[in-house]
């Protein structure tokens, strides 16, 4: 019995669980979504001085600027290439099924506002003018840039003072972890709160008149997490990707509860090192930046989204059009933020890139959450499986 009773099993548990409550006593929803919300302002209180020590404590690992390319250029393969597979498989699969077409839902008359994203931007979400500012607003690119020039200046300090410094950066970090395993004992009351909360406020009925469109994206998700990266870590990683699947579950199972690749970041960090097996330099850095720019459950999910869109107002998509969307939904994972909804925000870059009319997000937006909760599961199990495959490519 208590074998089965491990905290795993329970999140799942909690997540029916959450499901049916939300459903049948939708009034519970709103009286704990305070536990939820507890809940995850724990988990996010670690993100930042864990993403920064993590970081750090890696590169100090990796000891020189060529491991550090190394690893990093890795890492650059890895997560371009697996989200590259995942928008092909996305728009695969929406050609094949054609979500949308004729269909005779209504459409609406205004869309959201845009934010047009310059190159600026890009450079701005990534070199901090401050740190301490990047810290309080937790702009987790900028962190990692930080810390990775930190650590590399650090190296060239002379003497007994980098071991001391070391020890230190070393000391604080396991306090992190350990910080993040008492957190993650009220996983299973999070989850529940939360899904709860999710599902009263939401409704599953939303899913009734879109369900070709969730459909299309579900599969894509299930496709891409239990074939495509599967495969990659078969042959890649030479290791029994369901088994080392079942061994990090809990990550998912938050990512899935949560809709944030951020917040579940400290709890991917925990099981990837004490369950996974992956070194404390691999996944101290491939890690926090993973959860910032690799997200294959994203990247489909933009792919299937903007040509459902496009079938409802009959537009057809020629192929260059579709390339472009390959190239835009790619860049659109990469600049999502790891919070609830990100996605959605980012499809605007990817429908005006092909003029399909904005005003076609109010219609999947109401489906929307329960899609986030499953990309962002796939998002946290392709950076599992990336840290565990580049754990294996760097010595
Ligand atoms: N919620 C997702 C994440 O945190 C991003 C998205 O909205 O697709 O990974």
């Amino acid at each position: 019995m208590r074998r089965l009773l491990t905290l795993e099993n329970l999140t799942l548990l909690s997540i029916v669980g959450g499901v049916l409550a939300g459903v049948f006593f939708p009034v519970l929803g709103e009286r704990i979504k305070i536990v939820g919300d507890i809940f995850l302002a724990l988990l996010k209180m670690i993100i930042v001085p864990l993403v920064f020590t993590s970081v750090f404590v890696a590169t100090l690992g990796l000891g020189n600027l060529r491991k550090f390319g190394d690893m990093g250029v890795k890492t650059a393969i890895y997560y371009l290439s697996t989200t590259g597979l995942s928008v092909l498989s996305g728009l695969l699969l929406v050609s094949l099924l054609d979500p949308g077409k004729g269909s005779e839902i209504k459409l609406p008359e205004s869309g959201p506002e845009v934010k047009k994203l310059t190159f600026e931007d890009l450079v701005w979400s990534i070199v901090p003018t401050n740190p301490i500012k990047s810290f309080t607003e937790g702009h987790v690119l900028q962190i990692i840039f930080f810390s990775v020039l930190f650590g590399l200046a650090t190296l060239t300090v002379k003497g007994n003072k980098l071991d001391q410094i070391r020890d230190l950066f070393e000391g604080l970090n396991e306090a992190l972890i350990n910080l993040t395993r008492w957190v993650v004992k009220l996983t299973p009351l999070g989850v529940f709160a939360l899904v709860c909360y999710v599902v009263s406020s939401v409704g599953l009925g939303v899913l009734k008149s879109l369900w070709e469109y969730a459909l299309t994206v579900v599969l894509g998700l299930l496709i891409h997490a239990l074939v495509t990266l599967p495969l990659i870590a078969f042959f890649f990683g030479g290791y029994n990707p369901y088994a080392y699947l079942r061994s990090i579950r809990e990550a998912p199972l938050l990512a899935f509860s949560t809709a944030s690749s951020a917040a579940t970041l400290p709890v991917s960090m925990q099981v990837a090192q004490e369950k996974g097996g992956v070194r404390r330099e691999t996944a101290g850095f491939v890690l926090p930046l993973g959860a910032t720019i690799n997200m294959d459950g994203t990247a489909l999910y933009e792919s299937v989204a903007v040509v459902f869109i496009a079938n409802l107002y009959g537009i057809e998509l020629s192929l260059p059009q579709m390339l472009v969307v390959f190239l835009t939904a790619t860049l659109a994972s990469v600049g999502a933020a790891a919070i609830p909804g990100a996605g959605l925000v980012m499809l605007t870059l990817v429908l005006s890139s092909v003029g399909v009319p904005l005003e076609g997000i109010g219609v999947i937006v109401a489906v929307d959450r329960f899609l986030d909760m499953l990309r962002t599961a796939v998002n946290v199990w392709g950076d599992l499986n990336g840290a565990k495959i580049i754990d294996r490519f760097v010595n």
